[in-house]
């Protein structure tokens, strides 16, 4: 049996492999940084009939030690279809165990959106959905960051941005933002053509490309927590904020999605602006409209669970929803979906995945063109 991580978003650290019923491993740290929780292996060399299990020893110790209780894990054989392999938690670690029906599987903590996908992303946006590249930032590491527009009327008015996966562990973002190209690429679609005809869409499909390729959870190659940078980017340790907010004050923004991943909690849920100063009634309102439609829409989304609101005026404008909020004084947004599953509509099978989250993006587009008139 070989069990290997050096490829795109792998990470996994082989502690004790000798006995197949209990292998035992651990999840690396993100660079310069103490956090972690992502996971990404490949196992070859099984035997069908035979049943093996793996332990994540250092679960306990990972950044979010109580979003294992209720998580299982992930699994492939082909890289294409992912399954849930049930799993447990306890003071040793996350335990989970199969009988493999192929000689290779991959194992993962959730469904990713690998960086040759990303690239293919980008290159389906440009060629058949007419999105344009406005600017291209760069990693830390040097990897491009392109941010694309979507314009079709030039006298649109309204600027609506999206960005993902600022958290490089959170591979459903990228997931979302396919189901936004994808979505752009089909014809026939009035609520779409009714958005952009008002409408410009900004997105950043990617917003870390260096920690998904490195396997991280939560920071950049500096070890940087990139939601917690938008008071204090700057050109070396947050470069790929730094280039965002630039491009924002250039374009301006009207509304404003950024799309992460929640480890604990089984619902699809947003975090809005409430804490932020200069939160006013309008804002409240349009809040609550975009909520209230993205439920009647149909969407995978509920309101009853979530983050707690913060008190009036008590934001952490670090984070990118807060500080964009308040700095254009517009409709923004923190969606967060599930590493576990959307618990009022449960998938055991597949849990949360990579096709929900494209389903969402889809749909929280219906609800923009529903809005835009409205968002000035
Ligand atoms: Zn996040």
């Amino acid at each position: 049996m070989k069990i290997s991580s050096d490829f795109d978003s792998g990470n996994i650290e082989v502690i004790d492999a000798s006995n197949p019923h209990q292998v035992l491993l651990a999840m690396r740290p993100d660079l310069k940084s103490h956090h972690f929780q992502w996971f990404h292996f490949k196992v070859e060399g099984l035997k069908q009939g035979e049943r093996y299990g793996f332990s994540l020893t250092n679960a306990p110790q990972s950044a979010y030690s109580h979003a294992w209780t209720g998580y299982n894990a992930v699994a492939s054989y082909d890289q294409v279809n992912w399954f849930r392999v049930p799993s447990s938690f306890d003071e040793k670690g996350l335990h989970f165990s199969l009988e493999p029906t192929h000689e290779q599987i991959w194992f993962a903590y959730f469904e990713p959106y690998s960086r040759a996908r990303h690239d293919w992303l980008v290159s389906e946006a440009l060629d058949k959905a007419g999105a344009e590249v406005v600017a291209i930032g760069k990693s830390i590491e040097g990897r491009e960051i392109p941010l694309l527009c979507i314009s079709r009327n030039p006298n649109a008015k309204r600027k609506v941005w999206i960005i993902a996966q600022q958290h490089p562990g959170e591979h459903m973002a990228e997931w979302y933002m396919e189901g936004v190209i994808e979505r752009l690429q089909k014809g026939d679609d009035t609520e779409l053509d009714a958005l952009l005809q008002k409408a410009d869409l900004y997105l950043v499909p990617n917003m870390n490309p260096d920690g998904a390729f490195r396997g991280h959870l939560r920071t950049n190659a500096a070890g940087k927590d990139l939601n917690r940078a938008w008071q204090s980017a700057n050109d070396t340790e947050t470069p790929e904020v730094f280039f965002v907010q630039q491009q924002m004050r250039k374009i301006g923004v009207d509304l404003f999605l950024d799309i992460h991943g929640d480890e604990e909690i089984p619902h699809v849920f947003t975090a809005g602006c409430e804490g932020n100063p200069g939160y006013s009634p309008r804002l409240e309102f349009l809040e609550s409209e975009f909520r209230q439609r993205l439920v009647a829409v149909g969407a995978e989304f509920q309101t009853q669970f979530g983050y707690p609101r913060d008190e009036p005026g008590q934001a952490n404008t670090t984070l990118a929803c807060n500080a964009v909020g308040m700095a254009f004084d517009c409709l923004s947004f923190t969606i967060e979906m599930p590493f576990k599953d959307h618990d009022d509509n449960p998938h055991p099978h597949t849990g949360w995945n990579g096709a929900r989250s494209k389903r969402l993006g889809k749909d929280v587009l219906s609800v923009i063109a529903a809005m835009v008139d409205r968002l000035r």
